[in-house]
């Protein structure tokens, strides 16, 4: 009987706790509030007698009365009354006088009486709607639901927190950067970075120079996705009037969200240079961009008429864009045409701009720019943020980093007493691949940040004091558009990923976990669906982990999917359905085969998965590297090169690994004597992303693993400059003989060669799949 007893106060337990972690479900969504305590009694009923207040002559607070009204349509299919008069009953009233230091914080309850959502400024009250309006989505669409009782008090972590897009390469009409300004306040974002102008198109309005929008912004044809010298022979381009540039100031200021426009400068100009010639230092024969990467026409420094034109272009921006800040770019500026421009050195006599230890003339002559644009800037009440480059040749007085190549910028900038924004490429380049499987994805621009990596951010770096914690004003993700063409496709490259960056800028860092985002992301998905946005469904899929297990010489591979529904497999390249064999452990591969999976229910099929395994005597076999790869491409390290798979031209998904300043060499243990006549191994190159193959292709060989003898040497050649990214295949033939140990030597070319934008920089070299036969 007592065990009878115990048991039934377990169950009740067990039942109490389930209860009241449903109750706090509800208002869990995406970003995560920092504190929800549901509080007893009964829930709120919001139906369509329900109202909603907002006091009289609050314009702030009547506008988010609007909005709460239409998100409350959408969601239920209601349409309340707003009101002016108080309300006790059966109300939802908009507040904006919580005392709270943060002014973006807001206190949201709900009792059975009313739901009361007050913010410490209407800032604050507007991220309260959001999360109403997000838990109404994620719940099915009834004219009737329960709001349980709760005490929410939930504010940002970051007071910047930011989303860019690039409409240079690609333009987005006005509809479109509306509907992304959306997208941005339902994920709390509250910085639109609007980068306007670069070499393939000028795009906005400047009334003293008509030629930037009637020639600059009009390119003749495009690259053709990464063929170099290969164009689609089709017209493109677009700008925004004036006029349309406050109308979508004003609708994202309306939703708290602030607008900072960006002008690259001086680099990043062929628009402007094809405009009006004059302002360059060769003075003649540019042309829009067609094509990607960093060009070596920049604004002359030299000639007094670019600072005229800069300031002119500023001054028509300025009543525009009534955000502190303005971005004035300041990346990829080469300094080749200075260095020969006889008006620049001219100017670098004038300055007096020497050459030291740590920055060339040409680097100062650039931070004089960015400089005496700042201090244009400042005079008219506005701020500077610049990209990373802009510390070198000294930073802008007052400027604020964005910290983009890496964090290091970052950490540097702060400890110099500047504010910096976080916006590292390794984790929040959104037109990186957010797929291992890039061949079944739309052509990126490369790297790869899937949303585990999105998620992982931190955007304060370790070992900073106080004081210069508080300059990392906060993060942002960049979608830069070459690549991405469309609005749809920029929807799917943007979202999930959004949803993660929303969570990193938003919610304290000890109350993120990434099981539980993805338990409450499965949820938010529904708004996507229900907003119609293009997403992208990776977590809805198979996802691979493959693992090489060279003591057995077989490749395991394990299959994950956050979906409910379980995972179905072939392995004779047949499409699987439902009577295919259904995925429980690991699968073990020791033969060439191609692997197909979709995760499959009654009456759903996800995309399909498909990988090609190679065998040959290579694979699976223990592998030792003299140089350890360079962290951000060290992946699986040497395993990489005999893990069956070959590598695409995605370079950065762990397919390949990469050496930076060092030699590739490797050692192959067959573990017994066999006859071999033939060793390949692929390489990659890409001249805009600094990769360029090795000098020399060497095979060694040997029985004891001690003497090597050569059997295969053939010298190679540097990319040419019209080369575009390929993948080549390195192979040496040789009479058949016994070896146990194979070793390849590929030694790197030091440096980039004079004709590319980096010269004289160190090179990568990208290696993988070893094949031995
Ligand atoms: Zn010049």
């Amino acid at each position: 009987m007592k065990k009878h007893i115990s048991s039934l106060i377990f169950l009740f337990l067990c039942f109490s706790v389930l209860g009241q972690t449903s109750k706090d479900d509800f208002y869990k969504t995406i970003p995560l509030a920092q504190n929800i305590n549901s509080v007893s009694g009964k829930p709120f009923v919001l139906s369509s007698k329900t109202k909603i207040y907002s006091p009289k002559n609050n314009a702030g607070l009547k506008q988010i009365a609007v909005f709460l009204s239409e998100y409350i349509e959408i969601a239920n299919g209601i349409k309340l009354q707003i009101t002016n008069s108080p309300v006790k009953e059966n109300a939802i009233v908009l507040e904006n006088n919580f005392k709270d230091k943060n002014s973006e914080a807001y206190n949201f309850t709900a009792n059975q009486n009313q739901v009361v959502i007050n913010g410490a400024t209407s800032a604050g009250t507007f991220y309260g709607v959001q999360l109403l309006r997000k838990v109404l989505l994620e719940n099915e669409t009834k004219s009737q639901i329960e709001l349980s009782a709760v005490e929410i008090t939930d504010y940002p972590r970051f007071a910047y927190r930011g989303m860019h897009l690039d409409v240079a390469r690609h333009f987005a009409s006005v509809e479109f950067v509306k509907k992304y300004i959306d997208l941005l306040a339902l994920h709390n974002i509250n910085t639109f970075h609007w980068h306007l102008t670069d070499d393939q198109g000028w795009r906005v309005e400047i009334k003293k120079y008509p030629k930037l929008t009637q020639i600059g912004a009009f390119r003749n044809e495009t690259q053709v996705g990464k063929q170099v010298g290969v164009y689609d022979g089709k017209p493109h381009g677009g700008f925004y009037t004036q006029e349309q540039i406050k109308e979508v100031v004003a609708y994202a200021q309306k939703r708290f969200i602030t607008t900072i426009p960006e002008i690259d400068l001086p680099g990043h100009m062929v628009a402007a240079l094809s405009s009006y010639p004059e302002l360059g230092c060769v003075g003649e024969g540019y042309e829009v961009y067609k094509k990607w990467g960093v060009s070596d026409d920049v604004l002359c420094l030299g000639n007094e008429k670019t600072f005229t034109f800069l300031e002119g272009v500023f001054t028509e921006l300025i009543p525009l864009f009534p955000a502190k800040y303005f971005h004035i770019g300041g990346d990829e500026c080469p300094k080749k045409r200075w260095e020969k421009c006889p008006k620049c050195q001219t100017k670098i006599a004038e300055l007096g701009l020497r050459k030291d230890s740590k920055h060339s003339a040409e680097e100062k002559l650039q931070s004089y720019c960015m400089s005496r644009i700042e201090k244009f800037l400042n005079a008219k009440g506005k701020q500077v943020i610049g990209w990373d480059e802009i510390l070198e040749g000294g930073i802008a007085p007052n400027a604020t980093i964005m910290s983009w190549r890496s964090t290091q910028a970052g950490i540097e900038a702060v400890k110099q007493g500047h504010k910096a924004i976080m916006t590292p490429s390794s984790h929040v380049y959104f037109d990186y691949y957010q797929s291992t499987d890039a061949a079944s994805e739309p052509l990126a621009i490369g790297g790869f940040t899937n949303l585990e990596r999105v998620y992982s951010f931190e955007p304060i770096p370790n070992g900073l004091t106080e004081d210069e914690r508080k300059l990392v004003i906060g993060a942002q993700a960049n979608v830069w558009r070459e690549y991405i063409e469309s609005d749809a496709q920029t929807e799917y490259m943007v979202l999930p990923r959004l949803a993660a960056l929303s969570e990193v800028v938003w919610t304290n860092a000890d109350k993120k976990n990434y099981g539980n985002f993805l338990n409450r992301l499965s949820d938010f998905l529904k708004i996507y669906d229900k907003l119609k946005y293009n997403y992208a469904k990776h977590i809805l899929e198979v996802s691979p982990e493959y693992k090489v297990d060279t003591e057995n010489g077989q490749l395991i591979l394990s299959l994950k999917t956050t979906s409910k529904s379980p995972i179905y497999y072939t392995l004779d390249g047949s499409e699987p359905t439902l009577q295919s064999k259904k995925y429980s452990e690991s699968i073990i591969i020791n033969s060439a085969v191609t692997v197909k999976a979709a995760v499959i229910s009654e009456n759903y099929k996800s995309k399909i998965f498909t990988k090609k395994f190679e065998f040959n005597k290579a694979t699976a076999k223990p592998i030792v590297l003299e140089n350890e790869p360079v962290d951000r491409y060290r992946f699986n390290g040497g395993k990489t090169l005999v893990d069956g798979r070959t590598g695409t031209t995605a370079f950065s998904t762990g397919d390949w690994i990469a050496l930076y300043k060092d030699d590739f060499e490797a050692t192959i243990d067959l573990k017994s004597l066999q006859q071999i006549k033939e060793v390949s191994m692929n390489t990659f190159t890409s001249q805009n992303d600094w990769i360029f193959g090795p000098k020399q292709f060497q095979v060694l060989i040997s029985n004891d693993g001690i003497n090597f003898t050569p059997v295969y040497s053939e010298d190679l050649k540097i990319a040419e400059k019209d080369d575009g990214p390929k993948i080549t295949n390195l192979k040496a033939v040789f009479a058949e003989q016994e070896a146990k140990y194979v070793k390849i030597k590929a030694p790197i070319f030091e440096k980039i060669p004079e004709w590319h934008y980096s010269a004289g920089q160190p090179t990568f070299l990208f290696v993988d799949e070893i094949t031995i036969n």
